[in-house]
């Protein structure tokens, strides 16, 4: 999808202006510089923007993306939108007069009901809806609905138009500003990823990436052994690591980092301290 901006409207396919004046006029300048992402915890398009244009109800947000990656914008981007409430993030406080407020609809956590799932509003969801995953703020794993392929395409393409647009530093969930009243938008959307690909890959070229970053560690085990493969089976090819060694870390897999000496190889990475190095 090809998305562009324009008098802080969002120019493309299957995008219609519903324009709400829920706001708190425009954001400050050299703002807005983040983007934070939220569920709608329901199971419509129509159904968030009714809600979300009410004027009674206390919220907005400037797009509303649905699972078909159709979009309403309810708020022009210079303007702030009443998306995250009381929030908090670094030394940052109230994260509405930052940000642009993406509200994705999707029903959140599931729960296992008959051959399927029922959402918290009472709608029941077929056995494939839900994906199993642990949430950032959470414990244990339990079920979500899996947002749709078309919807995650969507919203990177629209934050990549945000981010070329305003300059945008920093793409946040909800559950990460208001950690302890929200889970949206939850562990099924690929925030991490996103991020990462949409702000710190920008102007490099992808393969080599975590190689030339070179996040660096230290060796805290006495001996620490040094394999050919991420497992306790993979054979040792090096002098087990002593305490101290200084290790460049290359990627992570099941627990695992494959580090950079001379050699290349794998160790627990149990014993390995990035935060020291
Ligand atoms: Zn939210």
């Amino acid at each position: 999808m090809n998305f562009s901006i324009s008098d802080h409207l969002l120019k493309g396919d299957n995008i219609r202006q519903q324009l709400t004046d829920k706001h708190s006029g425009e954001f400050a300048s050299g703002l807005p510089d983040t983007i934070i992402m939220h569920y709608t915890a329901g199971s419509s398009l129509s159904g968030a923007v009714s809600h979300l244009s009410k004027p009674s109800v206390q919220a907005s947000a400037h797009l509303v993306v649905d699972r078909d990656g159709s979009i309403v914008q309810l708020v022009e981007f210079n303007k702030k939108a009443w998306h995250a409430g009381r929030s908090q993030y670094q030394d940052r406080k109230g994260l509405n007069q930052y940000s642009i407020g993406i509200e994705m609809v999707n029903a959140g956590p599931l729960n296992p009901s008959g051959d399927g799932f029922i959402s918290a509003f009472g709608k029941h969801y077929p056995a494939d809806a839900a994906v199993q995953a642990t949430h950032r703020n959470e414990q244990q794993p339990r079920y979500w609905q899996a947002y749709t392929e078309a919807q995650i395409n969507c919203v990177s393409d629209i934050c990549e138009a945000l981010r070329d647009h305003y300059q945008i530093a920093s793409i946040l969930g909800h559950e990460e500003i208001a950690p302890l009243r929200k889970k949206d938008p939850g562990p099924a959307f690929p925030l991490d990823s996103m991020r990462q690909q949409l702000l710190e890959n920008r102007g490099e070229d992808g393969a080599d990436e975590i190689i030339e970053s070179g996040i660096a560690g230290v060796v805290t085990a006495s001996m620490l052994n040094f394999r050919d493969a991420p497992s306790t089976s993979g054979k040792l090819i090096h002098e087990p690591l002593t305490q101290g060694t200084q290790v460049d870390i290359l990627q992570e897999q099941n627990g695992w980092y494959q580090v950079r000496l001379k050699e290349t190889g794998w160790v627990s990475k149990k014993y390995i301290d990035t935060a020291r190095a």
